[in-house]
Order: C-alpha cells, then structure tokens, then sequence
C-alpha cells in the first residue's frame, strides 16, 4: 500500500496547482488520473496574464516549445448581428494556450508523485483517512476530476438538479489552403452570443490552430445549434468550408448556479470539481487555480488534521473569494424573458457594453485582483 499525505484525483490544472503550491511543504503528495500526460483537454484555452502570474509562468521559457498566442482584441456580437471590435493595444490582455500543452507543462513541473493511465475506482474509510483504488493510503482526497469528477460523486456532493453548462468544441491544425480561407485574426478571437441568451459561441485562431466551439446552459439539441453556427462562420467566410474535425463535447458548472459541496472528512474539491466556473463567460481556469492556491493555504495550516471542521475554513475562504452560490436575482435577472433579450440585443451593438462589461468585466475580469503568485 502507497502512503500519501495528499492523494489529488485528476491532474488538470486544479490539481497540479495544489502539488505545485505545497511542493516545500513536507507533505507527500501523489496526483492520480486515468489518462497519460499529455493529454486533450477540452477547451478553448484562453488564460488572462493573471494566471499566468499567478501560476509564476515564464512566458518566454513557456512560448519555446508551446503555442502562447497573445490577443489584443475582441469581435464580440448577438449571433447574426453586427459585430463591435474592442482593441487593447500594447501588452496582451489574454493569451491562447493549447491545453495539450498547458497541463502537461504544470503537472510535469509541480513536484508530485504522478500515478497516470490509471483511473480512480473507488474510496473506503480508513482510520485517519482513505484507502483508494487498492493500493493508496491518503490523509487527505483531493477531488481535481473535473465536472465528472469521481471523488464529488463518493461524497454525495453532486447535486441532483445541477443546471451544467455544456459545450462543444473542435481544435485543429489548419492545412496551408484552410489558413488561406480563414479570416479570423490570431489576435482578435470572435464570440457569438446566442439571441436566446442561453449561451455563446467562438472562433479563435492560435497560430496555426482553429478551435471552434459553442456552449449553453440547456443541453436540448446542443449539435443541432452547433452545426447552424459552423454554418453561419462558412456562410460569413469566416473559417473554412472543408473542416472535417471532430466536435466533442464536455461540461460544467457555473460558481452560482453550483450546489457543490466542497469539503467533508478527509475530502476537499477543488477546479471543476467543485464547479466554480465564472458565470457570464464560462472561464474556468482561473477559478480552479485560484481555489487550489487557497486549498494549499488552508492545508499548511492543518497540521495533518484533515477533518471536516478543519477544511471548513477552505469553503470559507471560498466564499470570500467568489461570493455566496446560488444569490438571489439581481434587477437585470429579474426583467421577464422578451425584455431582457431586447435589452441585450440593443446593449450588444454598443461599444461601451461590448468592452466594458463583456469584454474587461466578464472575459478578463480585470475588476478583480489576482491572488498573489505562487512563490519559487
Ligand atoms: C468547451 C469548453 C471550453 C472551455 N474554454 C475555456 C477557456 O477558454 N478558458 C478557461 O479558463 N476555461 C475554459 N473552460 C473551462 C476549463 O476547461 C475548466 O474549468 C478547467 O479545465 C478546470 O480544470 P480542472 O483541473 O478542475 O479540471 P480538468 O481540467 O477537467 O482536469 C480533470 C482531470 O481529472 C482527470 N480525471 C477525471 N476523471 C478521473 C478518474 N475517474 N480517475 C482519475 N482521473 C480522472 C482527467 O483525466 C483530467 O486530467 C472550457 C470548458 C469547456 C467544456
């Protein structure tokens, strides 16, 4: 039997951040995840420079042997509408990462023991902790498995009437006449959203790279709108007629509309796990490195007690951090259906809306702080 202090169960960007922070801690950390490294990832795979930062990235060591597109603008539009272009000249304000290369890069570099290609089965109490599998010993689970994560469903922490976001996405290499056919621009991604106000399609071009995708809370005929975007891209000659890539889907969780449990006895949920994706934009990379830097935070202080009242204070910090789930409406959320499509179609067209509020509050949150980097 393997004997670990931390035992985390998925190594995407939620887990390797949490091994990667307690790296000099003195504890024994394994990260488990049932596939090899590297490994797709599902996503569109923009990152603002904060988690860069925070993640203590050198982008130019980074950008040697990886794709970092830099992006300094936004064609943001109601499907079907006129788009409004927002520039953001000077240093980027968002980079393009493949996250085929992103989450390999940090769970090579995060210190931990990685036990990968092998898939968590299942979890028995043990005195002072869990057994895993058959052969680990853990004081403490960490669930970083994602929305399907396996260490929330042991717990009982899935909700029953859980509103997910899915989506579907394709990322490919474009052939020289496809590149020729594409108009996007690598450093001016494109989003769509949807006039039913269910969600948001995109293009985004990272170098020779096309990744496509549309995702909605509402799960009804998810191809179907996704085709009828690809479609409206070719007829406004904005990608490639020919694309034979595959479109596979995924999903997650918006922070307020989560009914996640994030702590019990031994166990603490961290990145989609725990579902904390930003609710206007859907981003999710920040969130899970964020709560794993706090997660670290909370098991310095744990002294080895990895009792539920101890990682109380992790769902506390928590909630500091990215508010109370499930709020009350505000005045906006409020307006009966019709009204609020109007007003957004309206808003859509205007400049102010498109880079203040779509584009600076909700897609590079620049309102809020980042935590500090994770040091040396
Ligand atoms: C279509 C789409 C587009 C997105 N675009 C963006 C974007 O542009 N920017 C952004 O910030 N966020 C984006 N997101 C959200 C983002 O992908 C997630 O929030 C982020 O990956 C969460 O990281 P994580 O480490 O919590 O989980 P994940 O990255 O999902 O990693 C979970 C890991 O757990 C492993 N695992 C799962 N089950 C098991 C098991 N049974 N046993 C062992 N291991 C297991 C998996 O193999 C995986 O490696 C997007 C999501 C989708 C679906």
């Amino acid at each position: 039997m393997q004997q670990y202090d931390l035992l985390i169960i998925g190594g995407g960007p939620a887990g390797s951040t949490l091994a990667y922070s307690l790296r000099n801690a003195g504890l024994k950390i394994g990260i488990l995840d049932k596939q090899a490294f590297p490994r797709q990832k599902i996503c569109a795979g923009w990152v603002t420079p904060q988690v860069m930062r925070m993640l203590n990235i050198d982008l130019d060591d980074y950008a040697l042997r990886n794709t970092l597109q830099k992006i300094n603008g936004f064609k943001i539009s109601m499907l079907g509408q006129q788009q409004v272009e927002s520039s953001f000249p000077g240093e980027p304000v968002s980079y393009g990462i493949r996250r085929i290369e992103f989450d390999d890069y940090l769970l090579q570099r995060c210190g931990a023991e990685l036990i990968l290609n092998e898939a968590f089965k299942k979890m028995q109490s043990i005195e002072d902790g869990w057994q895993v599998n058959d052969d680990y010993a853990a004081k403490l689970v960490v669930g970083a498995g994602g929305h399907y994560c396996p260490v929330a469903r042991a717990i009982g922490s899935k909700g029953v009437s859980e509103l997910a976001v899915v989506a579907q996405e394709a990322e490919f290499e474009m052939s020289a006449q496809q590149k020729q056919s594409c108009t996007i621009k690598e450093a001016v991604p494109e989003l769509f959203f949807t006039p039913d106000l269910m969600g948001y399609g995109w293009v985004f071009r990272k170098g020779d790279y096309l990744n496509i995708g549309l995702g909605r809370e509402d799960k009804n005929k998810l191809s179907g709108h996704v085709q009828q975007f690809c479609d409206y891209l070719v007829a406004q000659g904005k990608i490639p007629a020919d694309i034979t890539a595959k479109y596979n889907g995924h999903a997650y969780l918006l922070y307020n509309h989560a009914l996640r449990e994030m702590v019990a006895d031994h166990v603490l949920l961290i990145g989609d796990s725990a579902g904390l994706a930003y609710p206007q934009s859907g981003e999710g990379i920040r969130p899970a490195v964020e709560s794993a830097i706090l997660a670290a935070r909370v098991i310095g202080t744990c002294n080895g007690d990895y009792s539920k009242e101890k990682l109380q204070a992790y769902n506390d910090l928590m909630q500091q951090r990215f508010g109370e789930r499930q709020p009350e409406p505000d005045l906006m959320e409020r307006l009966p259906m019709p009204v609020k499509r109007l007003f957004a179609s309206q808003l859509m067209k205007t400049r102010w809306f498109t880079k203040k509020v779509v584009t600076e509050k909700w897609f590079l949150q620049s309102q809020q702080t980042p935590l500090p980097a994770i040091e040396e």
